[in-house]
Protein backbone atom coordinates (compact mmCIF):
# COMPACT_ATOMS: atom_id res chain seq x y z
CA UNK A 1 0.00 0.00 0.00
CA UNK A 2 1.13 3.07 -0.76
CA UNK A 3 -0.34 6.58 0.93
CA UNK A 4 0.88 8.94 -1.27
CA UNK A 5 4.29 7.47 -0.66
CA UNK A 6 6.37 4.31 -0.86
CA UNK A 7 5.94 1.77 1.05
CA UNK A 8 7.89 -1.74 1.59
CA UNK A 9 6.26 -4.57 -0.05
CA UNK A 10 4.89 -6.52 2.74
CA UNK A 11 5.98 -10.30 1.59
CA UNK A 12 4.15 -10.33 -1.39
CA UNK A 13 4.84 -11.83 -4.76
CA UNK A 14 6.82 -10.05 -7.23
CA UNK A 15 5.65 -9.40 -11.03
CA UNK A 16 8.21 -7.95 -13.36
CA UNK A 17 7.25 -5.07 -15.21
CA UNK A 18 8.82 -4.96 -18.78
CA UNK A 19 9.35 -2.56 -21.61
CA UNK A 20 7.50 -3.46 -24.49
CA UNK A 21 10.07 -2.18 -27.08
CA UNK A 22 12.79 -4.89 -25.59
CA UNK A 23 11.07 -6.86 -23.12
CA UNK A 24 13.55 -5.96 -20.58
CA UNK A 25 12.49 -6.13 -17.10
CA UNK A 26 12.47 -2.33 -15.57
CA UNK A 27 10.61 -2.46 -12.33
CA UNK A 28 8.98 -4.88 -10.29
CA UNK A 29 5.64 -4.54 -8.97
CA UNK A 30 4.25 -6.43 -5.98
CA UNK A 31 1.36 -8.38 -6.49
CA UNK A 32 -0.84 -7.43 -2.80
CA UNK A 33 -3.93 -9.37 -1.64
CA UNK A 34 -6.55 -8.56 0.69
CA UNK A 35 -4.56 -7.42 3.05
CA UNK A 36 -3.19 -4.28 1.33
CA UNK A 37 -6.52 -3.60 0.24
CA UNK A 38 -7.85 -3.57 3.80
CA UNK A 39 -5.02 -1.98 5.24
CA UNK A 40 -5.51 0.96 2.27
CA UNK A 41 -9.08 0.94 3.17
CA UNK A 42 -9.02 1.75 6.62
CA UNK A 43 -6.43 4.74 6.23
CA UNK A 44 -8.27 5.91 3.95
CA UNK A 45 -11.76 5.67 6.05
CA UNK A 46 -10.83 8.88 8.15
CA UNK A 47 -9.24 10.43 6.22
CA UNK A 48 -12.21 10.66 3.52
CA UNK A 49 -14.36 11.90 6.45
CA UNK A 50 -11.79 15.01 7.44
CA UNK A 51 -11.25 15.49 3.29
CA UNK A 52 -15.10 15.90 3.21
CA UNK A 53 -14.98 18.56 5.72
CA UNK A 54 -12.75 20.48 3.93
CA UNK A 55 -14.29 23.53 2.34
CA UNK A 56 -14.87 22.50 -1.56
CA UNK A 57 -12.48 25.85 -3.01
CA UNK A 58 -9.58 24.37 -0.78
CA UNK A 59 -10.27 20.86 -2.41
CA UNK A 60 -10.44 22.72 -5.86
CA UNK A 61 -6.99 24.56 -5.54
CA UNK A 62 -5.16 20.95 -4.97
CA UNK A 63 -6.57 20.39 -8.77
CA UNK A 64 -4.84 24.08 -9.50
CA UNK A 65 -1.80 22.65 -8.25
CA UNK A 66 -1.89 19.24 -9.31
CA UNK A 67 -2.43 20.63 -13.07
CA UNK A 68 0.44 23.05 -12.26
CA UNK A 69 2.77 19.55 -11.62
CA UNK A 70 1.43 17.62 -14.54
CA UNK A 71 2.04 20.47 -17.25
CA UNK A 72 5.87 20.87 -15.34
CA UNK A 73 6.38 16.87 -15.80
CA UNK A 74 4.52 16.60 -18.79
CA UNK A 75 7.29 15.49 -20.59
CA UNK A 76 8.83 12.92 -18.27
CA UNK A 77 5.48 11.31 -17.15
CA UNK A 78 4.92 11.08 -21.04
CA UNK A 79 8.33 8.52 -21.28
CA UNK A 80 7.52 6.86 -18.37
CA UNK A 81 3.93 5.56 -20.38
CA UNK A 82 6.15 4.83 -23.55
CA UNK A 83 8.51 2.47 -21.17
CA UNK A 84 6.36 1.08 -19.64
CA UNK A 85 2.87 1.02 -21.95
CA UNK A 86 5.41 0.43 -25.15
CA UNK A 87 3.19 3.39 -27.22
CA UNK A 88 4.29 5.93 -29.11
CA UNK A 89 5.70 9.39 -27.18
CA UNK A 90 3.32 11.40 -29.71
CA UNK A 91 0.34 8.85 -28.03
CA UNK A 92 1.38 9.37 -24.41
CA UNK A 93 1.80 12.91 -24.37
CA UNK A 94 -2.00 12.98 -26.15
CA UNK A 95 -3.22 11.03 -23.11
CA UNK A 96 -1.52 13.05 -20.63
CA UNK A 97 -3.36 16.03 -21.98
CA UNK A 98 -6.53 14.06 -22.07
CA UNK A 99 -5.62 13.41 -17.86
CA UNK A 100 -5.04 17.26 -17.45
CA UNK A 101 -8.35 17.85 -19.15
CA UNK A 102 -10.16 15.82 -16.26
CA UNK A 103 -8.06 17.85 -13.49
CA UNK A 104 -9.05 21.03 -15.02
CA UNK A 105 -12.55 20.03 -15.11
CA UNK A 106 -12.37 18.78 -11.82
CA UNK A 107 -11.09 22.24 -10.34
CA UNK A 108 -14.56 23.55 -11.16
CA UNK A 109 -16.13 21.08 -8.16
CA UNK A 110 -17.44 23.99 -6.68
CA UNK A 111 -19.86 24.79 -9.33
CA UNK A 112 -20.18 20.82 -10.50
CA UNK A 113 -20.80 19.97 -6.54
CA UNK A 114 -23.65 22.95 -6.41
CA UNK A 115 -27.04 21.12 -5.26
CA UNK A 116 -30.51 23.14 -5.50
CA UNK A 117 -33.59 24.77 -3.55
CA UNK A 118 -36.89 25.40 -3.80
CA UNK A 119 -38.90 27.65 -1.99
CA UNK A 120 -42.36 26.62 -0.97
CA UNK A 121 -43.16 23.27 -2.09
CA UNK A 122 -46.02 23.23 0.49
CA UNK A 123 -47.41 26.00 2.77
CA UNK A 124 -43.91 26.95 4.60
CA UNK A 125 -41.84 24.40 3.23
CA UNK A 126 -38.87 24.57 1.30
CA UNK A 127 -36.90 22.00 0.00
CA UNK A 128 -32.94 22.03 -0.61
CA UNK A 129 -30.34 19.34 -2.46
CA UNK A 130 -27.25 18.94 -1.10
CA UNK A 131 -24.19 16.77 -3.00
CA UNK A 132 -22.24 14.51 -0.65
CA UNK A 133 -19.02 12.79 -1.17
CA UNK A 134 -19.43 8.93 -0.35
CA UNK A 135 -16.24 8.28 1.57
CA UNK A 136 -13.84 5.64 0.46
CA UNK A 137 -13.98 4.89 -3.30
CA UNK A 138 -11.31 2.19 -5.73
CA UNK A 139 -10.35 2.15 -9.37
CA UNK A 140 -9.45 -0.27 -10.91
CA UNK A 141 -7.46 0.25 -14.42
CA UNK A 142 -6.12 -1.48 -17.29
CA UNK A 143 -2.79 -1.04 -19.22
CA UNK A 144 -3.33 0.70 -22.15
CA UNK A 145 -3.90 4.15 -20.82
CA UNK A 146 -1.97 4.25 -17.00
CA UNK A 147 -1.99 8.07 -16.55
CA UNK A 148 -5.13 9.06 -18.67
CA UNK A 149 -8.00 6.11 -17.13
CA UNK A 150 -6.55 7.00 -13.43
CA UNK A 151 -7.37 10.64 -14.21
CA UNK A 152 -10.29 10.04 -15.73
CA UNK A 153 -11.50 9.67 -12.18
CA UNK A 154 -9.04 10.63 -9.45
CA UNK A 155 -9.22 14.24 -9.61
CA UNK A 156 -13.20 14.40 -10.04
CA UNK A 157 -13.77 12.08 -7.03
CA UNK A 158 -10.62 13.50 -4.92
CA UNK A 159 -11.94 17.30 -5.57
CA UNK A 160 -15.56 16.35 -5.01
CA UNK A 161 -14.10 14.76 -1.28
CA UNK A 162 -13.74 10.74 -1.24
CA UNK A 163 -10.81 9.34 -0.43
CA UNK A 164 -10.00 7.41 -3.73
CA UNK A 165 -7.74 3.83 -3.72
CA UNK A 166 -6.16 3.00 -6.87
CA UNK A 167 -5.29 -0.59 -8.33
CA UNK A 168 -3.43 -0.05 -11.53
CA UNK A 169 -2.70 -2.90 -13.94
CA UNK A 170 0.21 -4.50 -13.12
CA UNK A 171 1.78 -4.01 -16.76
CA UNK A 172 2.06 -0.39 -16.08
CA UNK A 173 2.29 0.45 -12.53
CA UNK A 174 5.02 2.74 -12.66
CA UNK A 175 2.85 5.84 -13.78
CA UNK A 176 0.30 5.27 -11.16
CA UNK A 177 3.21 5.56 -8.47
CA UNK A 178 4.11 8.96 -10.15
CA UNK A 179 0.29 10.16 -9.81
CA UNK A 180 0.55 9.42 -6.15
CA UNK A 181 3.77 11.00 -5.65
CA UNK A 182 2.25 14.12 -7.17
CA UNK A 183 -1.32 14.10 -5.64
CA UNK A 184 1.15 14.08 -2.35
CA UNK A 185 3.39 17.03 -3.42
CA UNK A 186 0.03 19.02 -4.77
CA UNK A 187 -1.26 18.87 -1.09
CA UNK A 188 -2.99 15.71 -1.05
CA UNK A 189 -3.51 14.35 2.91
CA UNK A 190 -2.02 10.91 3.52
CA UNK A 191 -4.72 8.45 2.85
CA UNK A 192 -6.60 10.73 0.18
CA UNK A 193 -5.06 9.16 -2.60
CA UNK A 194 -3.67 6.01 -2.49
CA UNK A 195 -1.88 3.17 -4.38
CA UNK A 196 -2.85 -1.26 -3.92
CA UNK A 197 -0.86 -3.28 -6.31
CA UNK A 198 -2.03 -6.59 -7.15
CA UNK A 199 -4.32 -9.09 -9.45
CA UNK A 200 -7.09 -10.93 -9.05
CA UNK A 201 -6.97 -11.43 -5.46
CA UNK A 202 -6.67 -7.40 -4.83
CA UNK A 203 -9.37 -6.84 -7.45
CA UNK A 204 -11.54 -9.51 -5.66
CA UNK A 205 -11.06 -8.08 -2.11
CA UNK A 206 -11.99 -4.12 -3.51
CA UNK A 207 -14.95 -5.33 -4.82
CA UNK A 208 -15.93 -6.79 -1.65
CA UNK A 209 -14.63 -4.42 1.01
CA UNK A 210 -16.73 -3.26 3.58
CA UNK A 211 -15.45 0.08 3.45
CA UNK A 212 -15.74 0.77 -0.76
CA UNK A 213 -18.51 2.66 -1.41
CA UNK A 214 -17.69 2.97 -5.43
CA UNK A 215 -15.87 0.96 -7.85
CA UNK A 216 -15.09 2.19 -11.08
CA UNK A 217 -13.57 -0.23 -13.20
CA UNK A 218 -11.81 -0.11 -16.87
CA UNK A 219 -10.67 -2.96 -18.59
CA UNK A 220 -11.50 -6.53 -20.57
CA UNK A 221 -15.18 -7.36 -20.98
CA UNK A 222 -15.34 -10.40 -19.31
CA UNK A 223 -13.25 -8.92 -16.14
CA UNK A 224 -15.74 -5.99 -16.05
CA UNK A 225 -18.46 -8.00 -16.09
CA UNK A 226 -17.16 -10.20 -12.65
CA UNK A 227 -16.57 -7.18 -10.86
CA UNK A 228 -19.83 -5.48 -11.75
CA UNK A 229 -21.78 -8.11 -10.28
CA UNK A 230 -19.24 -8.69 -7.57
CA UNK A 231 -19.54 -5.17 -6.29
CA UNK A 232 -22.92 -4.69 -6.57
CA UNK A 233 -23.43 -8.20 -5.14
CA UNK A 234 -21.89 -6.32 -1.95
CA UNK A 235 -24.18 -3.26 -2.62
CA UNK A 236 -21.74 -0.69 -3.94
CA UNK A 237 -21.83 1.84 -6.23
CA UNK A 238 -20.07 0.36 -9.68
CA UNK A 239 -19.62 1.43 -12.91
CA UNK A 240 -17.68 -0.85 -15.69
CA UNK A 241 -16.38 0.07 -18.62
CA UNK A 242 -15.63 -2.56 -20.88
CA UNK A 243 -14.33 -4.01 -24.07
CA UNK A 244 -14.86 -2.16 -27.39
CA UNK A 245 -15.39 -3.83 -31.63
CA UNK A 246 -15.67 -0.04 -33.21
CA UNK A 247 -16.65 0.27 -36.64
CA UNK A 248 -15.76 2.70 -39.00
CA UNK A 249 -18.29 3.33 -41.95
CA UNK A 250 -17.35 4.50 -45.44
CA UNK A 251 -19.67 5.61 -47.67
CA UNK A 252 -19.12 5.55 -51.48
CA UNK A 253 -19.09 9.41 -51.13
CA UNK A 254 -16.56 9.78 -48.80
CA UNK A 255 -13.46 11.66 -48.95
CA UNK A 256 -10.68 9.01 -49.10
CA UNK A 257 -7.96 11.46 -48.38
CA UNK A 258 -9.07 12.41 -44.75
CA UNK A 259 -10.87 8.72 -43.80
CA UNK A 260 -7.76 6.64 -45.42
CA UNK A 261 -5.40 7.87 -42.68
CA UNK A 262 -8.15 8.56 -40.05
CA UNK A 263 -8.64 4.73 -40.39
CA UNK A 264 -5.34 3.66 -40.84
CA UNK A 265 -4.70 5.83 -37.09
CA UNK A 266 -7.72 4.66 -35.55
CA UNK A 267 -6.93 1.06 -35.87
CA UNK A 268 -3.08 1.04 -35.78
CA UNK A 269 -2.24 3.73 -33.05
CA UNK A 270 -0.69 2.37 -29.62
CA UNK A 271 -0.60 -1.17 -31.58
CA UNK A 272 -4.82 -1.12 -31.58
CA UNK A 273 -4.97 -1.08 -27.64
CA UNK A 274 -7.40 1.28 -27.85
CA UNK A 275 -10.96 1.01 -26.36
CA UNK A 276 -11.52 3.47 -29.34
CA UNK A 277 -9.54 1.79 -32.00
CA UNK A 278 -11.76 1.58 -35.28
CA UNK A 279 -11.43 -2.26 -35.85
CA UNK A 280 -13.62 -3.06 -38.19
CA UNK A 281 -14.09 -0.49 -41.49
CA UNK A 282 -17.18 -1.29 -43.57
CA UNK A 283 -16.77 0.03 -47.26
CA UNK A 284 -20.38 0.40 -48.48
CA UNK A 285 -21.16 -0.08 -52.28
CA UNK A 286 -18.51 0.04 -54.63
CA UNK A 287 -15.41 1.99 -52.79
CA UNK A 288 -14.23 -1.49 -51.34
CA UNK A 289 -11.45 -1.79 -53.70
CA UNK A 290 -9.69 1.78 -53.29
CA UNK A 291 -10.42 1.86 -49.73
CA UNK A 292 -8.16 -1.52 -48.98
CA UNK A 293 -5.76 -0.70 -51.89
CA UNK A 294 -5.14 2.40 -50.10
CA UNK A 295 -4.47 1.34 -46.54
CA UNK A 296 -2.70 -1.20 -47.37
CA UNK A 297 -0.51 1.02 -49.09
CA UNK A 298 0.06 2.72 -45.67
CA UNK A 299 0.44 -0.66 -43.68
CA UNK A 300 3.05 -1.55 -45.93
CA UNK A 301 4.99 1.64 -46.01
CA UNK A 302 4.90 1.54 -41.85
CA UNK A 303 7.72 1.94 -39.81
CA UNK A 304 7.39 -0.80 -37.18
CA UNK A 305 9.81 0.38 -34.26
CA UNK A 306 10.05 1.64 -30.23
CA UNK A 307 7.61 4.01 -28.92
CA UNK A 308 10.55 6.91 -28.27
CA UNK A 309 11.74 6.60 -31.56
CA UNK A 310 9.91 9.48 -33.07
CA UNK A 311 9.77 7.48 -36.92
CA UNK A 312 7.82 4.64 -35.59
CA UNK A 313 4.54 4.48 -36.85
CA UNK A 314 3.78 0.95 -35.47
CA UNK A 315 4.82 0.49 -31.82
CA UNK A 316 4.75 -2.99 -29.93
CA UNK A 317 1.78 -4.71 -28.05
CA UNK A 318 2.27 -5.15 -24.19
CA UNK A 319 3.43 -8.70 -23.89
CA UNK A 320 4.29 -11.46 -25.31
CA UNK A 321 1.40 -13.39 -24.33
CA UNK A 322 -0.73 -10.57 -26.43
CA UNK A 323 1.50 -11.14 -29.39
CA UNK A 324 0.48 -14.30 -29.41
CA UNK A 325 -3.01 -13.91 -29.21
CA UNK A 326 -3.00 -11.79 -31.89
CA UNK A 327 -1.11 -13.91 -34.50
CA UNK A 328 -3.61 -16.37 -33.38
CA UNK A 329 -6.45 -14.26 -34.60
CA UNK A 330 -5.14 -13.58 -37.75
CA UNK A 331 -4.67 -17.24 -38.48
CA UNK A 332 -8.21 -17.48 -37.38
CA UNK A 333 -9.50 -15.24 -39.56
CA UNK A 334 -8.17 -16.66 -42.81
CA UNK A 335 -9.88 -20.05 -41.60
CA UNK A 336 -12.98 -18.07 -41.47
CA UNK A 337 -12.54 -17.00 -45.01
CA UNK A 338 -10.77 -13.75 -45.11
CA UNK A 339 -8.33 -12.74 -46.80
CA UNK A 340 -5.19 -11.32 -45.79
CA UNK A 341 -4.18 -8.33 -47.33
CA UNK A 342 -1.02 -7.18 -45.09
CA UNK A 343 0.16 -10.21 -42.75
CA UNK A 344 2.01 -8.89 -39.60
CA UNK A 345 2.95 -11.72 -38.16
CA UNK A 346 6.51 -11.45 -39.92
CA UNK A 347 8.12 -8.91 -36.90
CA UNK A 348 10.33 -10.95 -34.53
CA UNK A 349 12.98 -9.74 -31.73
CA UNK A 350 13.22 -9.36 -28.08
CA UNK A 351 10.54 -6.84 -27.95
CA UNK A 352 6.68 -7.33 -28.77
CA UNK A 353 6.83 -6.28 -31.87
CA UNK A 354 3.99 -7.32 -34.51
CA UNK A 355 3.44 -5.25 -38.26
CA UNK A 356 0.39 -3.86 -38.97
CA UNK A 357 -2.48 -6.48 -40.62
CA UNK A 358 -5.29 -6.13 -43.13
CA UNK A 359 -8.02 -8.66 -43.23
CA UNK A 360 -10.39 -8.20 -46.46
CA UNK A 361 -13.42 -9.70 -47.58
CA UNK A 362 -14.27 -10.24 -44.08
CA UNK A 363 -18.38 -10.83 -42.66
CA UNK A 364 -19.79 -9.34 -39.59
CA UNK A 365 -20.81 -13.03 -38.22
CA UNK A 366 -16.74 -14.02 -38.43
CA UNK A 367 -14.74 -14.21 -34.95
CA UNK A 368 -12.27 -11.77 -35.75
CA UNK A 369 -15.87 -9.32 -36.82
CA UNK A 370 -16.84 -9.77 -33.42
CA UNK A 371 -14.39 -10.32 -30.90
CA UNK A 372 -12.22 -7.87 -29.37
CA UNK A 373 -8.18 -8.66 -30.78
CA UNK A 374 -6.85 -6.00 -29.27
CA UNK A 375 -3.94 -5.51 -31.84
CA UNK A 376 -2.95 -4.03 -34.83
CA UNK A 377 -5.63 -6.24 -36.66
CA UNK A 378 -7.84 -3.71 -39.09
CA UNK A 379 -10.99 -6.24 -40.41
CA UNK A 380 -12.72 -5.19 -43.41
CA UNK A 381 -16.05 -5.48 -44.74
CA UNK A 382 -17.86 -4.73 -47.72
CA UNK A 383 -21.05 -4.46 -47.69
CA UNK A 384 -23.80 -2.74 -49.74
CA UNK A 385 -25.85 -0.14 -47.99
CA UNK A 386 -26.16 1.87 -44.56
CA UNK A 387 -28.57 -0.28 -43.44
CA UNK A 388 -26.54 -3.44 -43.83
CA UNK A 389 -23.76 -1.50 -41.96
CA UNK A 390 -26.23 -0.44 -39.37
CA UNK A 391 -27.32 -4.09 -39.09
CA UNK A 392 -23.44 -5.45 -38.80
CA UNK A 393 -22.79 -2.72 -36.05
CA UNK A 394 -26.32 -3.69 -34.24
CA UNK A 395 -25.54 -7.06 -34.45
CA UNK A 396 -21.98 -6.97 -32.30
CA UNK A 397 -21.91 -7.23 -28.83
CA UNK A 398 -20.00 -4.12 -27.79
CA UNK A 399 -21.19 -0.37 -28.25
CA UNK A 400 -18.28 1.90 -27.56
CA UNK A 401 -17.67 3.86 -30.27
CA UNK A 402 -18.53 3.93 -34.40
CA UNK A 403 -17.86 6.61 -36.74
CA UNK A 404 -18.93 7.39 -40.68
CA UNK A 405 -16.95 8.89 -43.31
CA UNK A 406 -19.25 10.93 -45.85
CA UNK A 407 -20.34 13.88 -47.02
CA UNK A 408 -23.76 14.12 -46.95
CA UNK A 409 -25.55 15.51 -43.97
CA UNK A 410 -28.62 13.05 -44.30
CA UNK A 411 -26.82 10.07 -44.42
CA UNK A 412 -24.34 11.58 -41.46
CA UNK A 413 -27.86 12.14 -39.83
CA UNK A 414 -29.44 8.72 -40.24
CA UNK A 415 -26.27 7.17 -38.89
CA UNK A 416 -25.94 9.44 -35.69
CA UNK A 417 -29.93 8.45 -34.86
CA UNK A 418 -29.71 4.67 -35.76
CA UNK A 419 -26.14 3.60 -34.78
CA UNK A 420 -26.14 1.41 -31.86
CA UNK A 421 -23.07 2.96 -30.18
CA UNK A 422 -22.43 5.47 -27.33
CA UNK A 423 -19.82 7.87 -28.95
CA UNK A 424 -20.11 8.55 -32.59
CA UNK A 425 -17.90 9.96 -35.24
CA UNK A 426 -19.30 12.42 -37.97
CA UNK A 427 -15.78 12.18 -40.12
CA UNK A 428 -13.36 11.83 -37.13
CA UNK A 429 -12.08 8.04 -36.23
CA UNK A 430 -11.68 8.49 -32.77
CA UNK A 431 -14.54 10.04 -31.29
CA UNK A 432 -13.58 10.06 -27.86
CA UNK A 433 -15.71 12.35 -25.53
CA UNK A 434 -13.68 15.30 -23.88
CA UNK A 435 -13.38 15.67 -20.07
CA UNK A 436 -16.53 17.69 -19.59
CA UNK A 437 -18.93 14.87 -21.54
CA UNK A 438 -19.68 10.81 -20.26
CA UNK A 439 -17.23 8.66 -21.81
CA UNK A 440 -20.00 7.01 -22.79
CA UNK A 441 -20.24 3.51 -23.99
CA UNK A 442 -23.39 1.30 -24.92
CA UNK A 443 -24.09 -2.68 -25.11
CA UNK A 444 -21.43 -4.71 -24.34
CA UNK A 445 -19.01 -1.85 -23.38
CA UNK A 446 -20.34 -0.37 -20.42
CA UNK A 447 -21.75 -1.90 -17.12
CA UNK A 448 -23.54 0.51 -14.80
CA UNK A 449 -25.66 3.76 -14.96
CA UNK A 450 -23.29 6.82 -14.54
CA UNK A 451 -20.13 7.07 -17.09
CA UNK A 452 -17.11 8.15 -16.45
CA UNK A 453 -16.17 11.78 -16.77
CA UNK A 454 -18.53 14.41 -17.17
CA UNK A 455 -21.70 15.19 -14.82
CA UNK A 456 -22.13 11.36 -15.08
CA UNK A 457 -18.50 11.64 -12.75
CA UNK A 458 -19.44 14.10 -10.49
CA UNK A 459 -22.95 12.13 -9.70
CA UNK A 460 -20.85 8.91 -9.42
CA UNK A 461 -18.57 9.85 -6.95
CA UNK A 462 -21.51 11.72 -4.70
CA UNK A 463 -24.86 11.25 -3.56
CA UNK A 464 -27.70 13.63 -2.88
CA UNK A 465 -29.16 14.76 0.32
CA UNK A 466 -32.71 16.05 -0.18
CA UNK A 467 -33.77 18.41 3.10
CA UNK A 468 -37.83 19.45 3.72
CA UNK A 469 -37.56 22.16 5.92
CA UNK A 470 -40.99 23.96 7.76
CA UNK A 471 -40.83 27.57 9.46
P1 LIG B 1 -7.84 -6.47 -18.01
O1 LIG B 1 -9.29 -6.75 -17.88
O2 LIG B 1 -6.91 -7.62 -18.21
O3 LIG B 1 -7.31 -5.72 -16.69
C1 LIG B 1 -7.99 -4.60 -16.16
C2 LIG B 1 -7.78 -4.57 -14.65
O4 LIG B 1 -8.39 -5.73 -14.08
C3 LIG B 1 -6.31 -4.59 -14.25
O5 LIG B 1 -6.15 -3.76 -13.14
C4 LIG B 1 -6.08 -6.05 -13.90
O6 LIG B 1 -5.04 -6.22 -12.94
C5 LIG B 1 -7.42 -6.52 -13.38
N1 LIG B 1 -7.69 -7.93 -13.68
C6 LIG B 1 -7.23 -8.67 -14.73
N2 LIG B 1 -7.73 -9.92 -14.69
C7 LIG B 1 -8.51 -9.98 -13.59
C8 LIG B 1 -9.32 -11.01 -13.02
N3 LIG B 1 -9.38 -12.23 -13.56
N4 LIG B 1 -10.02 -10.72 -11.92
C9 LIG B 1 -9.97 -9.49 -11.36
N5 LIG B 1 -9.20 -8.49 -11.86
C10 LIG B 1 -8.50 -8.72 -12.95
O7 LIG B 1 -7.67 -5.37 -19.16
P2 LIG B 1 -6.33 -4.86 -19.81
O8 LIG B 1 -5.78 -5.92 -20.71
O9 LIG B 1 -5.45 -4.26 -18.79
O10 LIG B 1 -6.90 -3.64 -20.70
C11 LIG B 1 -7.43 -3.81 -21.97
C12 LIG B 1 -8.94 -3.88 -21.96
O11 LIG B 1 -9.47 -2.69 -21.38
C13 LIG B 1 -9.54 -3.94 -23.35
O12 LIG B 1 -10.58 -4.87 -23.34
C14 LIG B 1 -10.07 -2.53 -23.59
O13 LIG B 1 -11.14 -2.44 -24.51
C15 LIG B 1 -10.51 -2.17 -22.21
N6 LIG B 1 -10.63 -0.73 -22.07
C16 LIG B 1 -11.87 -0.20 -22.10
C17 LIG B 1 -12.04 1.16 -22.02
C18 LIG B 1 -13.41 1.75 -22.10
O14 LIG B 1 -13.52 2.95 -21.96
N7 LIG B 1 -14.45 0.98 -22.32
C19 LIG B 1 -10.93 2.00 -21.86
C20 LIG B 1 -9.66 1.42 -21.80
C21 LIG B 1 -9.52 0.04 -21.91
Amino acid sequence: MIGGRRAPVDGAELQDVLDPATGEQIAQVPLSGADAVDAAARAAAPAAEEWADVPVMERARLMFRLQALLERDFEGLSELVVRENGKSLEEARGEVRRGIDVVEFAAGMPTLMLGGALEQVSRGVDTELFRHPLGVVAAITPFNFPVMVPLWTAPIAVASGNAYVLKPSPRTPLSAMRLAELFEEAGAPPGVFSVVHGGEEAVNAICDHELIRAVSFVGSAPVARAVYARSAAAGKRVQALAGAKNHIVVMPDADLDLAVPGMFSSAFANAGQRCLAGAVGVAVGDIGDELSERLAGMAREARIGPGLDPESTITPVTSAQARERIADYIGLGEQEGARILVDGRTQDGDGFFLGPTILDLVRPEMRVAQEEIFGPVLALERLDSLDEALAAIAGNEFGNASAIFTRSGGVARAFRRKVTAGMVGINVPVPASMAFFPFAGWKGSFYGDLHATGMDGVRFFTETKVVTTRW
